[in-house]
């Protein structure tokens, strides 16, 4: 039914994982704002490993600096910084859903319009962004990458408002989908989320400079802190004259995305008022309470599936151990001279830890499962550790949708859940036995007797299939005729 799997191919744990798209940050006012913005980037590397920038002011210049790769790589060198002076800066890490992984497309996008300069980085993904873009080059627009992020600047740029701000929110207001965004002028740094909140952003203050970041865990690396979430709909401007706030779209009800708290954001970030860690443990314990099996150990999927572990372990009394250990040090990947070779090639990046495995019924926890490509070889893995049973569990629900919010999801008949039942599953993985948290179950671990499915609190259409916005480059009359494309060949 599954066809033959090559279990000498190397894995990685993570080749399996859904991809969040982007992180964002910005600073006004602060001599050293770009080494800033590099290290809120570096905090926030794990939302995109493809490709990062900065753009900071410097009285009368803006200043671009934007490189495929890690954050790390370009960014960590003493004159790159020098050479990104000023005393404000905006940064973006990116990891691309929507166009291709060159240099036109990194972020920050910057635009000359009539009244000076802005530059722009975006995380999420707009739903409408292909028809807009249709429009705007049919009128004439010149596109200068293939991102669906550049559409908010050609709208800016169109805009008939007069105020930079009121500019900003004239475009915001023709966008559909998920979006953190922070901007960058002369005088201010703007911050907005979309309507229902569905990508973070937080405020933070250092020493009285103001900071936009996506995650908390961008403002403890330099110090600074924490203000408050920037809220679901709201547009905050920042200035020489403090911190405004707007909100244009009316109030609604937020739905941040779930898979936030499951997978995206760092365990040490705060989200929503919540411990990221702290919310996964609670996931592994109601995860235990509800399929929870009699067994010797709880192994962690490392490393996102080891606060669930914990959880799970205390829930039920079973003893945690890493009995997975993960090569910090893989690199480049071996050069396998012959087939036996590659077969010893599996056990580059993880290895089963024998002592803690062999003889036991185990029961493996991870964060979720998309594809199932990498589960199958981690359960083959722990049996030839020599594992009697095991059990593989998921600290979040069968993932059965695709995600059309800024999270790079295979096509829907890739995803496992959506093709199999849950015994096909688990035969297909090969466990003992395969169990998920339930939706309930995963509104329970957020603080909720389950989900309220008149007015649901959290954005979690991958589970449920319920997409909290319309959907307008997918709508059937759309057809979208693929433009020759410039291919960057230097
Ligand atoms: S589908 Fe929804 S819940 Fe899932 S990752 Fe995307 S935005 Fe989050």
């Amino acid at each position: 039914m599954f066809g033959e799997t090559d279990h000498s191919e190397p894995f990685d744990i993570n080749d399996d994982r859904l991809r969040e798209e982007c992180g964002v940050f910005g600073v006004l006012g602060h001599e050293d704002a770009s080494a800033l913005t590099a290290l809120g980037l570096h905090a926030l590397q794990h939302r995109g490993q493809e490709a990062a920038g900065i753009v900071t002011f410097d009285r009368d210049q803006f200043r671009s600096e934007r490189h495929l790769g890690l954050v790390g790589d370009h960014f960590s060198k003493a004159e790159t910084i020098q050479r990104l002076s000023g005393r404000a800066a905006v940064g973006h890490v990116r990891y691309s859903t929507t166009g291709e992984t060159i240099l036109r497309n990194v972020q920050p996008l910057f635009a000359e319009l009539e009244g000076g300069g802005i530059a722009v980085c975006h995380n999420g993904n707009f739903t409408n962004a292909m028809s807009l873009r249709q429009q705007l080059i049919r009128d004439g627009a010149i596109c200068q990458s293939t991102s669906d992020s550049e559409v908010v600047l050609q709208l800016i740029a169109r805009s008939r408002e007069t105020k930079i701000v009121d500019r900003f929110i004239d475009a915001l207001t023709q966008m559909e989908g998920a979006y953190a965004l922070v901007a960058l002028t002369s005088k201010k740094l703007i911050g907005a989320r979309d309507p229902l909140g569905i990508r973070p952003l937080v405020l933070g203050d250092l020493n009285g400079t103001p900071i936009l970041a996506s995650e908390t865990c961008a403002l403890d690396i330099i110090g600074a802190k924490f203000v408050r979430e920037v809220e679901n709909g709201e547009v905050v401007v920042c200035s020489g004259s403090g911190v405004e706030s707007f909100f244009p779209f009316g109030k609604v009800k937020a739905r941040p995305c779930i898979f936030e708290y499951i997978y995206f954001s760092r365990p040490d970030s705060i989200v929503g008022g919540r411990s990221v860690y702290d919310v996964r443990r609670k996931m592994g314990s109601a995860l235990a309470q509800e399929s929870h099996v009699p067994a010797d150990v709880i192994v962690p999927v490392p490393d996102s599936g080891v606060p669930a572990a914990i959880g799970y372990s205390q829930e039920s009394g079973v003893p945690f151990e890493l009995g997975i250990i993960r090569n910090h040090y893989v690199g480049r990947t071996f050069i396998e001279p012959t087939q036996s070779i590659r077969t010893l090639g599996v056990k580059l990046k993880h290895s089963a830890n024998r002592p803690i495995i062999e003889g036991k019924r185990v029961i493996l926890i991870d964060d979720s499962l998309v594809r199932g490509t990498t589960s199958l070889k981690i359960v083959q893995m722990i049996r030839d550790a020599g594992a009697t049973e095991v059990h593989f569990r998921l600290a979040s629900p069968p993932i059965r949708y695709s995600d059309y919010y800024g999270i790079d999801t295979p096509s829907r008949e890739k995803l496992l859940a959506a093709k199999y039942n849950m015994e096909e599953m688990r035969a297909y993985i090969g466990a003992d036995t395969l169990s998920f948290l339930s939706v309930d179950g995963i509104y329970r671990a957020m603080g909720y007797d389950g989900r309220d499915n008149d007015a649901p609190q959290f954005t979690d259409h991958c589970f449920t299939g319920d997409y909290p916005t319309a959907l307008t480059d997918l709508s059937e009359d759309r057809d979208f005729v693929a433009q020759p494309r410039l291919v960057e060949v230097s």
